[in-house]
């Protein structure tokens, strides 16, 4: 007897760890991309319609941050089943990140029937959810794509879906969004701005202003007001309404606020 496992077995073993989610038992990117590749191909061939969504877990971190990971994995399971049981079986499932989750629906060509997929899965995910202690609320942000309407690989599908994902967030988070030609203009703007935040406090792009504060029975200086300004190599002076935010959804505006103080 060999004393290795049956190469077949292994390797089945190998290919199923390959594809498949520990946690929710779904099948991962990988998967996806292999499977939904194909069936993109076979949808290219048939001019079969399909649509695509992209699902993420709306502030998660905070899920994990106040209930401990243990109860933002029961999240992820949770989100598994309800996606699983509304679909058909010749739909898609996978987990393709650590909160994003993408659908696959065959045959789907209209919006209005994909909106309609969407809101099912946003409707039961308003359910809280029951801890032992207690209860926990979660919502999630949709991107929805169509084929062949919205690109014609995989690829450019998914992409255009993400980003719609993020214009669902950034309207407000809790609600499905179609991908739109407009919204790519805008994500890539964000995207580079946010890639030269990142890069604007080792460069000392930022400037401190100091405004006084003037008492008006004595006309003395009682103190400064320090306003923070940035100076894009490129762009110029860019308005504190436009980059605070930014900073804040990316965490930035901690080191930002650091060297403001330290300043
Ligand atoms: P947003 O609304 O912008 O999506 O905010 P968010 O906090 O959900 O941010 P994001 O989607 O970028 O973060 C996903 C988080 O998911 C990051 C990580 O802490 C958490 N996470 C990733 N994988 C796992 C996992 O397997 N288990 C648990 N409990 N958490 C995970
Ligand atoms: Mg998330």
């Amino acid at each position: 007897r060999s004393l290795h496992p049956h190469p077949q077995t292994r390797h089945e073993q190998l290919r199923e760890r390959a594809i498949r989610d520990p946690l929710t038992g779904l099948h991962n990117r990988r998967y996806f991309e292999e499977t939904a590749g194909r069936d993109a191909a076979r949808a290219v061939r048939t001019g079969e319609p399909l649509a695509i969504l992209v699902i993420d877990i709306d502030h998660f971190k905070t899920v994990n941050d106040q209930h401990g990971h243990a109860a933002g994995d029961l999240v992820l399971r949770l989100l598994a089943e309800i996606l699983t049981a509304g679909v058909r079986g010749s739909d898609l499932v996978c987990r393709i990140g650590g909160d994003e989750f993408v659908v696959l629906l065959a045959g789907v060509a209209t919006e209005e029937h994909a909106a309609r997929a969407a809101r099912r899965v946003l409707d039961t995910l308003a359910q809280p959810i029951r801890l032992s202690a207690h209860e926990i609320f979660v919502s999630a942000s949709i991107g929805i794509v169509l084929y062949p309407r919205d690109g014609n690989s995989l690829d450019t599908l998914l992409r255009n879906a993400d980003v719609a994902m993020y214009n669902a967030k950034a309207e407000g988070r809790n609600r499905h969004a179609f991908y739109r030609e407009s919204m790519r203009e805008a994500t890539a703007h964000r995207l580079s701005l946010e890639h030269d935040l990142r890069r604007a406090i080792e460069a000392e792009q930022f400037v401190l202003h100091y405004q006084p504060q003037v008492d008006v029975t004595t006309g003395a200086v009682v103190g400064v007001e320090a306003l923070v300004r940035w100076t894009h190599p490129d762009m110029g002076m860019i308005s504190p309404v436009d980059f605070i935010p930014l900073a804040e959804e990316t965490g930035l505006i901690v080191p930002l606020g650091e060297w403001v103080l330290q300043t």
